[in-house]
């Protein structure tokens, strides 16, 4: 990933030598702050034809969705939040993986899921779409949300892109999200687990739920969950035997049978004294150390399919702290997917590929 005069791009840590100062920077070499905000300055494909054409090895794809909240809204400005919460401009070097995720990976900005305001099934719909567009090129999606909601169109496009593979979900939450339903609506953001296995998108024995606390659900919820055979590790578990033995039986659960993997982050999943800006914070929660290393964790364990992050609130965050949070999720998503390749014994991709063509402005 060098140029012409042997500056490793993206990186800046180095001025590009005797260049015109108004044209010695393209725009994935520019800061984060200046120019448009796709995700870490990933080329902007939102294109359905385009996306097939490229066929890229990840997408993020934006579900700006908050009309299904049964609290405090303000998740439908998640993505733009997340995308730029970020001091780095594209080329990243993972210290944590010793990977540098764009050398294996071609990683793009697939845009957000054309989403309006007050039409729950409309807004479901166009983000299940929106998903499969991206499956369908190819891609794993990482989806910015958006209220929880978007896991019941999102997670259900990518089962029916890898069907017939089975798909196994690990989901990380404060809450259950497996209700019947909220005050009588069945696509709130406290429902979506539950119609994904009503539909049989996913079975309940592999869909596996980590970090729950608090006091919701009641029994009743509960029960339904044990008669599915969901399986469930409460925040409690995490304190006694640690995260990442319990991530371990997370992983074995959710694999047990499925071949692929489709994880659910919400970022009330961390205590909200470290994410604060979401919409029901939950006291009591992980650390945002262990939710990254729980991320690489998974990612490096299993063949992802998909993946969301969703319940980021900006109007709730300081200092974009939880924004922040969901970013670096993201992050160590792209560097366990790159070691996963490497490891694998895959080449890296052409070299300076995909920045030449961010640098392009595509
Ligand atoms: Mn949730
Ligand atoms: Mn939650």
């Amino acid at each position: 990933m060098t140029d012409e005069n042997g500056r490793i791009r993206g990186m800046n840590d180095e001025a590009p030598p005797g260049h015109d100062p108004y044209t010695a920077y393209d725009e994935f070499d520019l800061p984060t702050y200046v120019g448009l905000p796709s995700f870490q300055k990933l080329p902007w494909v939102t294109d359905a034809a385009a996306l097939a054409e490229r066929r890229p090895d990840v997408a993020i794809v934006g579900a700006p969705f908050d009309d299904a909240v049964s609290h405090r809204p303000g998740a439908r400005f998640g993505p733009r939040a997340i995308r730029q919460a970020s001091y780095h401009s594209g080329a990243i070097n993972s210290l944590q993986l010793g990977v540098e995720p764009y050398e294996w990976l071609d990683v793009v900005d697939a845009g957000d899921a054309p989403v309006v305001p007050m039409d729950i099934e409309r807004g479901h719909d166009v983000i299940k779409r929106k998903v499969a567009e991206v499956a369908a090129a190819g891609a794993i999606p990482i989806v910015l949300g958006g209220d929880h909601s978007i896991t019941f169109p999102s997670a259900s496009a990518v089962a029916e892109a890898v069907a017939p593979r089975g798909l196994g979900i690990v989901h990380f939450d404060a809450h259950a999200d497996a209700a019947p339903s909220t005050w009588g609506n069945l696509r709130s953001h406290g429902t979506p687990m539950r119609r994904l296995i009503e539909s049989g998108a996913v079975a309940g024995a592999n869909f596996v739920q980590v970090g729950l606390r608090g006091y919701w659900p009641g029994p009743a919820t509960l029960e339904w969950m044990r008669e599915h055979q969901m399986r469930w590790h409460l925040m409690t578990e995490i304190e006694e035997r640690g995260a990442e033995a319990v991530v371990r039986d997370a992983i074995a659960e959710a694999l047990d049978g499925p071949e692929v993997i489709y994880v659910s982050v919400d970022i009330d999943v961390i205590d909200p004294g470290m994410a604060p800006g979401t919409g029901t914070p939950e006291p009591g929660g992980m650390l945002t150390r262990e939710l990254l290393r729980a991320v690489r964790q998974v990612v490096g364990a299993v063949e992802l399919a998909g993946m969301d992050i969703v319940e980021v609130a900006p109007p709730f965050d300081h200092a974009e702290v939880t924004a922040a949070a969901a970013h670096r999720c993201v992050l160590e998503a792209l560097s366990a997917l790159a070691a996963r390749r490497r490891e694998a014994g895959a080449s890296p991709i052409a070299s300076g590929a995909a920045v030449s063509e961010t640098s392009g402005g595509g």
